[in-house]
């Protein structure tokens, strides 16, 4: 995917693309969908598709690679039901041998409508509870096989449970009591703007004048709607933040579309005008999960602009069938991660330490990853098909999606360096500038390859970013890309204090990282998560999928093991672990005197606060 090209500027004139507008009108093709969401508790949602038909052969695909999961993604085991009619006949179906997305049926002399009716049968606890659902139109609907989905129009319809409210960036035509008549779009868009609906419901403007701007939220209980002040100050500073940074937006308005509910799934995935924000019901209120809340919100809307505007070459595809190549996932996601924690701490929604303990958390994770002395980051990258869903035992061996929070590191990295080499007066919103933002547009694809990204960065500031990023992505790294840290003024240190982005992880998985100490990552109940193979966990012979139940004689608890980690800092005899594996007990000793350690950054006066200056608030000063 790492292709030579024409000078880039003419290369992204070439490929934009609006909404839409890139496909003649000959070949266009209009279908009508009618989505039933009435039993959507049941996680159940029943579709009705007419699809124009000639006589013959045609093949119906259901849609596959998803955009913003990077991957062949499509709930194809959901699709249950699948029946083919036409003038109240039936027509039989076959789904195509190797392409198990693809359904061959022969269309009837006479035949000009294809009835296609099916349910979508989502699993339990992943897109709807009792209370809430979200609607993605991909699981909802079949088109002919081959057809550019800027080509295929949509008129959907939806009927919602009773009493029931929705949210959308679809455009609406009209709503009455029973549900709701969507626009004509694009199958692009229509996919694009999926909805939400729910019981109880709340809208937060973000936006008093100009573009609007808002979240829409629904939660299991109204009181999980209840939004301090000051983290909704937070939310409007983030969009007026965003603003400064990019110097346009590139959507007709923009919706963040939150669920609060502990039963409806974690949900992250972005949109050009909104984003589908899946949090727990404590996310407003709970200490942790309201920073992880603001991670959330950072990362999805800086998509819009990395990701859906500007997308790599090989993952903007013209269809749901298309594979997608992730290469370039480390500017997809790892810039937005960058990106997406610095817009939450220049807006308020986190502090400077939550940044820096962020920072230092990831820092860590990726100096201490023994995966790293084998496995080039792009390969993370490049394998995305089967990294999200890799096996968490090993991890630290295997390595995962590490192009989010490696990546994360080098875009601080280039960031410090740019604020280095120009004297503080040019940094990486000046790449973000010429690379995302010129004049505000409606929705856009401006596809880009590895030449673009090093013509920009050399166009802000003239650097070897080519010999930059390949060092740091493309070959074999022992150590991690610590450089942003230092050269921006930190120190990556240890420490008995817990380190508050490792607390939010443990929070939400309900773990003990004791990664940095006896290099292992345990479930509360002691079983092994993980082990680093090169510390003393791994070493006294730990293994994922082991669990401890005794430590130094004493029944199993994380206090337990704390307290005997503390104990055998000032001792020379190992920690005792009495451990199971299988129907199998075995004692482990565990020769570890270090403490208890976790990550942090410590100031280095001896030179400049770079990373303070990263996360100062741009809003209101920034021009264009
Ligand atoms: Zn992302």
């Amino acid at each position: 995917m790492k292709t030579k090209r024409l000078t880039p500027r003419l290369a992204l004139i070439a490929a934009l693309f609006v909404y839409g507008v890139s496909i003649a009108s000959a070949q266009i093709t209009s279908i009508r969908m009618s989505v039933d969401a009435s039993e959507a508790p049941r996680n159940i949602l029943h579709s009705k598709l007419t699809i124009p038909v000639r006589p013959g052969p045609l093949t119906l695909f259901y849609p596959k690679w998803i955009p913003g999961e990077h991957t062949p993604t499509g709930p194809i085991n959901d699709l249950v039901g699948f029946k083919l009619s036409a003038n109240g006949k039936p027509i039989a179906w076959r789904r195509d041998d190797v392409e198990m997305f693809a359904f061959h049926c022969e269309i009837p002399q006479g035949v000009s409508e294809l009835e296609v009716s099916f349910d979508d049968a989502s699993q339990p606890e992943t897109t709807a509870s009792a209370k809430l659902a979200r609607i993605k139109w991909n699981r909802l609907v079949v088109y002919p096989q081959g057809m550019n989905s800027d080509a295929v129009r949509v008129r959907a319809s939806l009927t919602l449970p009773a009493g029931w409210k929705f949210a959308s960036a679809l455009p609406v035509l009209s709503e009455n009591k029973d549900g709701l008549q969507f626009k004509e779009v694009s199958l692009t868009e229509l996919v694009d703007s999926p909805a939400i609906i729910g019981e109880n419901f709340r809208k937060f403007a973000l936006t008093s004048t100009g573009t609007a701007h808002e979240i829409d939220a629904t939660a299991d209980t109204p009181a999980a709607l209840e939004m301090k002040p000051e983290t909704l100050t937070g939310l409007k500073n983030l969009v007026q933040e965003a603003y400064a940074l990019f110097g346009a937006r590139h959507y007709r308005s923009y919706r963040f579309l939150l669920t609060l509910s502990n039963h409806g799934g974690s949900e992250g995935l972005e949109h050009h005008e909104s984003s589908e924000d899946g949090v727990g019901e404590k996310a407003f209120t709970d200490e942790l999960e309201l920073l992880d809340f603001a991670d959330l919100m950072g990362h999805e809307y800086v998509h819009s602009w990395n990701g859906k505007y500007r997308r790599p070459a090989g993952l903007a595809t013209p269809d749901f069938e298309q594979p997608m190549k992730g290469e370039l996932l480390w500017v997809y996601e790892g810039l937005t991660e960058y990106l997406g924690r610095v817009l939450p701490a220049r807006s308020g929604l986190w502090s400077a330490e939550d940044f820096r303990e962020t920072l230092a958390a990831v820092a860590a994770e990726f100096e201490m990853q023994s995966g790293r002395e084998w496995r080039p980051l792009v390969d993370t990258a490049v394998a995305v098909q089967w990294t999200y869903s890799s096996p968490r035992a090993w991890m630290n061996y295997r390595r995962r999606v590490d192009y989010y929070d490696e990546g994360s590191l080098i875009w601080l990295e280039a960031d410090v360096l740019i604020r280095q080499r120009s004297g503080g007066k040019l940094s990486l919103d000046d790449f973000c500038r010429r690379f995302h933002g010129g004049q505000d547009t409606p929705p856009a694809v401006k596809p880009y390859t590895f030449d673009d990204v090093v013509n920009t960065l050399n166009e802000v500031t003239p650097y070897d970013w080519r010999g930059f990023l390949t060092e740091r992505i493309y070959q074999v790294a022992p150590h991690a890309p610590l450089a942003g840290i230092t050269n921006g003024g930190w120190k990556l240190v240890y420490t008995e204090k817990p380190n508050t982005q490792i607390r939010i992880g443990d929070h939400a998985r309900k773990s003990i990282d004791l990664s940095y100490s006896i290099g292992a990552m345990l479930k509360e109940d002691g079983s092994v998560i993980d082990v680093n193979p090169n510390l003393a966990a791994a070493k006294a012979g730990l293994a994922p999928g082991m669990k401890i139940i005794l430590v130094n004689g004493r029944a199993w608890s994380t206090d337990v093991l704390h307290e005997a980690i503390k104990a055998a800092k000032d001792s020379t005899s190992p920690i005792e672990l009495v451990v199971e594996n299988g129907s199998f007990t075995e004692m482990y000793k565990l020769n570890y005197h270090g403490g208890e350690r976790y990550p942090h950054l410590e100031r280095d006066p001896t030179r400049p606060d770079m990373i303070g200056d990263v996360i100062k608030a741009r809003r209101g000063t920034a021009t264009r």
